[in-house]
């Protein structure tokens, strides 16, 4: 079977990284969850005070953006992969609300997306890699082999997120998740937009073994 690049974009919080994981375990692939790049990034702009009361300090931003390196590694006792921000370990603190409703001011600037594309698209290099986010089809990965579009109605959307999330209200996580969908997909960088040779899956009612199984005959078709 042929060596592929998988790319996955979605909404937020429509179960991209669950596929993706599932994917990279069953064929032994590299999983990137970009999304945890540019949450990564945020948490620093918050812990620096780059951003202050919800205002971010682009100049300053721009001026320390190489001092801030993201990278990911292995956790073999649970099996997955962490993110790390200069080093320390912050794949708990970047899921956070705090994180969430910050992240967009960050995805959106020009030279942020430059620099996690650029890595991005290396790691890609050699195929073998399954990537979530919301641009990995357009743009990170135009020549993927496969490129799913994954959506779910935004109800079920924030009943899942509440379900990893239980003491934020699901009414935050509402507000939150159509703050991002509308950020995402309207700002002028790369934004969240179905590939035009993607294949959409809509798993508002599947479940996650069902839609397994439908995506895994896509693989198959694409690695002949
Ligand atoms: O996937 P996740 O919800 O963790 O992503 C967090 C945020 O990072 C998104 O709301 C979006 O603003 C940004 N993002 C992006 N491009 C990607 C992945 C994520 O702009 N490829």
């Amino acid at each position: 079977m042929k060596k592929i690049n998988i790319a996955i974009d979605g909404h937020s919080s429509c179960g991209k990284s669950t596929i993706a994981k599932q994917l990279a375990k069953y064929f032994s692939y590299l999983y990137i969850d970009t999304g945890a790049m540019y949450r990564a990034v945020c948490l620093y702009c918050l812990q620096t005070k780059i951003i202050l009361d919800g205002v971010i300090d682009k100049k300053r931003l721009l001026s320390e953006l190489n001092q801030i390196e993201v990278s990911f590694q292995y956790n073999s006792d649970k099996n997955v992969s962490e993110t790390y921000l200069n080093g320390m370990n912050v794949e708990q603190e970047i899921r956070g609300l705090w994180v969430s409703e910050n992240v967009s001011k960050i995805s959106k600037i020009k030279a942020v997306r430059e620099k996690m594309v650029s890595i991005q698209k290396a790691i890609g290099q050699h195929r073998g890699v399954v990537m979530d986010g919301r641009d990995i089809g357009t743009v990170v990965f135009p020549d993927a082999e496969l490129k799913l579009f994954i959506t779910a109605s935004l109800k079920e959307r924030a009943h899942r997120r509440h379900a990893e999330l239980q003491d934020v209200s699901l009414e935050d996580i509402i507000k939150n998740l159509e703050d991002r969908d509308l950020d995402d997909s309207t700002r002028t960088e790369n934004p969240l937009k179905q590939a035009k040779d993607a294949i959409i899956i809509d798993n508002t009612k599947l479940s996650i073994d069902e839609q397994f199984k439908r995506i895994l005959n896509y693989c198959e078709q694409a690695m002949k």
